[in-house]
């Protein structure tokens, strides 16, 4: 059996970056950069105010000492206007600071008498302004291809006036789930059956990698439908196909692979849950088999699928893995099997600790997990102890 960092390796070898296209920033969230990106605007644009007050010239403002408004500076228009010492502007937040003035006092510190001004306090000279580039300068590097668009970088790339963005290609993702025993969500079940979650839980998790998926079906356990289904998804950049991927008889998953022509690459990596993991080719498809039971499809999904799935949408390295944290562990936390555990739990204030129950199928301690921890083979990681964990969420 091959261990997960082989896998992963070879996974990620075999997929390449998709030919990068232009998309409005609308539909670029969760994308990734296809270059560099500069700044072609410095911000802010022009020196502002930062309150809604008075623009003054500092030095004249003594305590006592009364200043004389002139005009008044509304944000969105330069009047242009320019004061000397004993003189102040009735200004607005955003609005451009008028020549000569470099400082603008708060309206709350200010008593008004007809066109006069009384400040309380000092004032210190540059205080409330804006200035031109103090954010960001003209030319400066404002995204890196291949970093993740996230809404603040969206924010962003707004402010310099852009509409549209080079991101990775778009991914086209199919998912097949396999099973006589599943029921589709909505339907009734019968006698020995369960309702088919596998898919509603893949479609979520690519989601969540901002591929929308373009295709999903279910067959029974049957070789020429799963053929003919593996047919159609390959189809596809990926595909996912759910179940029947171990070694009971009615795992009908890899000699359909071979069937249809697709190549085998992989099948077997030492992880729990998940070990019946299988990964394939045809052509320019990559084939991910994961096994049925929830939590292993949930766990090889975000080892191997997430990673190969961000690389062929233009991710860069760093971008690959889930967010790993330190924390304490709240209780003791020991792996008797051969295989790396990962052990859903929670991490809240600092601490680790597991929830429900650890086995492959048990979803509901799934649902309550927001981190996995990786505990070695054979290890035991005593209560207290500071551990990476992988955030979920
Ligand atoms: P398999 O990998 O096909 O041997 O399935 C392993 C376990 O996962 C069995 O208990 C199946 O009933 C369950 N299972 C397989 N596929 C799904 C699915 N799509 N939704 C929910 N449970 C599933
Ligand atoms: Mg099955």
């Amino acid at each position: 059996m091959i261990t997960e960092d082989e896998a992963l390796a070879h996974i990620l070898e075999s997929v390449k970056p998709l030919p990068p296209r232009r998309v409005p920033l609308a539909q670029a969230r969760e994308q990734f950069a296809a270059r560099d990106i500069f700044a072609r605007l410095a911000l802010p644009v022009f020196d502002n105010s930062a309150m809604d007050g008075y623009a003054v010239v500092a030095g004249s403002c003594r305590p006592g000492q009364s200043q004389r408004v002139i005009g008044e500076q509304p944000a969105g228009i330069d009047r242009k206007l320019r004061i000397a010492a004993g003189e102040a502007i009735r200004i607005f937040t955003g609005a451009p600071m008028p020549e000569g003035a470099d400082a603008v006092v708060m309206q709350e510190d200010v008593r008004c008498a007809g066109s006069e001004i009384f400040i309380n306090g000092e004032v210190e000279p540059g205080e409330f302004i804006r200035r031109r580039g103090s954010d960001l300068s003209e030319g400066q590097k404002i995204i890196e291809a291949g970093e993740r668009i996230r809404p603040q970088t969206l924010g962003l790339l707004a402010a310099q006036g852009l509409a549209e963005i080079d991101v990775g290609g778009e991914l086209r993702a199919a998912i097949i789930t396999t099973g006589d025993e599943l029921v589709r969500p909505g339907g009734s079940l019968g006698a020995g059956q369960i309702y088919e979650s596998n898919s509603t839980l893949v479609r979520a998790l690519f989601d969540n990698c901002g591929v929308c998926i373009a295709a999903v079906e279910h067959c029974a356990d049957d070789a020429l439908s799963i053929e003919a289904a593996l047919r159609r998804g390959l189809e596809h950049d990926v595909l996912v196909i759910v179940g029947g991927v171990s070694v009971g008889a009615r795992d009908l998953v890899k000699p359909a692979l071979t069937s249809v022509g697709a190549q085998t690459d992989l099948w077997r990596v030492a992880v729990k849950p998940g070990k019946p993991f299988l990964f394939g080719r045809a052509g320019s498809c990559a084939i991910f088999g994961l096994p049925g039971n929830p939590v292993s499809a949930f766990v090889t999904f975000l080892l191997f699928v997430r990673p190969a799935v961000l690389r062929m949408m233009g991710a860069r390295d760093d971008e690959l893995s889930l967010p790993k944290y330190e924390a304490q562990l709240a209780e003791e936390v020991q792996n008797k099997s051969d295989r790396p555990h990962y052990v859903r739990g929670r991490v809240a204030h600092g601490k680790f600790m597991p929830v429900g129950r650890q086995e492959s199928h048990a979803l509901h301690g799934l649902s309550r997990a927001n981190a996995l921890l990786r505990v070695p083979p054979g290890e035991i990681f005593p209560s207290g102890a500071t551990v990476p964990v992988l955030i979920l969420d």
